[in-house]
Order: C-alpha cells, then structure tokens, then sequence
C-alpha cells in the first residue's frame, strides 16, 4: 500500500475547538483551490513519508500533551488514511479530517471524532464567516458546530480593537447520518478546507 506523506506538522489550538491537536498537512491534494494556503503541498510526495511506525514514533513523542490527531487531507487515499485513523485510535486520541470535499469516503467516518468539509473559495470567507461554505462537526454528538469558530472570530475582534460588538447568533444543524454508526453523511451542507 503506498504511503501518504506530509509536508508539514504542528501542534495546534484553533482549528479542533477544545482539543490540543497534532496537525500533519498531508500532501497530494488534487483539488487546486485558488488561493490555497499550501500549495507547496500538491505534490503527491512532497515532503516525508507518513509511515505507520514514523506516526507511532510522533504520537509517543507527543504522549500526555496532545488529545487529537489532525489530518489536513489524505482522503484521497482512503485505505492508507484508515490505517492511520486506526492507529490514532489505539492511542486512545481523538481524530479530526480536514477535507476540500463536501463529505469524505464513507470508510473513513467511523474512525473520526471530528469532520470539516469543504473547499477554500475565497469569496465565501473561512469557516466562521456567515457566509462561507465550510462546515465543522463533531461526529459524536452527530451536530454541526461551525459556530464555534465563528464565536473564535468575534472573540479575535473583540479583543483587537476592545469594542463592544453584537454577540453573533448561533446555530447548529443537527446531522441526518446514522445516528450508530456514522456511515455516512447524508444531509450535510457543503464545506472548504
Ligand atoms: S482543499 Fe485545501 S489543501 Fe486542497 S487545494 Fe483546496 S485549500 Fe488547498
């Protein structure tokens, strides 16, 4: 099976609301938004080869300070992304796909905590905007939270410019999938990377 590979890794905040999150840009997306933050990225072997042993090897290293494992991409190669998900799971993290995709390969549902979807079209605005295209959810709870960043928008604002501004209404949607076994994700709207 061919590996995935990876052009860059950070530990981030932000983009899993609550969770301390291990991101690996995967590389080889084929979507070719215009304005895409990591095009250096496109190229299916850009950077290093995400093995099972080198992710095992990372997640040890990270041990007791990470509770997530974040993927920017790689749903263009589902089987290999499983295998990953998989071991994220035995590790006993929680795992989040970041996909340009509407909604990902079914396989891939069951091995994840949290979903975005969508791909970057500048115009819509970034996730948390009111009119942007991507989509957060937390599969657990089966519920959309794209609210969340967009209260992380507001709260930047606030307190930037220390204005008093009108507290941005939320929403959830709740997601139509299985409720048991998150095979699928009919009803979802589209989302943006
Ligand atoms: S989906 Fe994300 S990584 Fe892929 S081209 Fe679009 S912005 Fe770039």
């Amino acid at each position: 099976m061919p590996n995935l590979y990876f052009y860059a890794e950070q530990v981030v905040w932000q983009e899993v609301p609550g969770e301390t999150s291990l991101a690996f840009t995967i590389s080889g997306c084929p979507l070719g938004c215009k304005g895409c933050h990591s095009a250096q990225s496109w190229p299916a072997t850009a950077g290093t080869p995400l093995t099972a042993e080198l992710l095992l090897e990372k997640l040890q290293k990270y041990r007791g300070l990470i509770s997530c494992v974040l993927f920017l991409g790689g749903e263009w190669q589902p089987k290999p992304l499983q295998q990953l998900l998989q071991l994220c799971k035995k590790q006993g993290l929680k795992t989040c796909l970041y996909t340009g995709l509407d909604s990902p390969p079914p396989g891939l549902l069951p091995l994840l905590d949290y979903l975005k979807t969508g791909r970057w079209q500048a115009e819509l605005g970034p996730l948390g905007s009111p009119g942007s295209n991507q989509r957060f959810y937390d599969l657990n709870l089966l519920q959309e939270q794209s609210w969340k960043f967009r209260q992380t928008e507001q709260n930047s604002k606030n307190s930037a410019a220390t204005l008093s501004t009108t507290s941005t209404a939320t929403t959830s949607t709740t997601i139509t999938t299985t409720a048991t076994t998150k095979t699928t994700l009919e009803g979802l709207l589209p989302c943006n990377d």
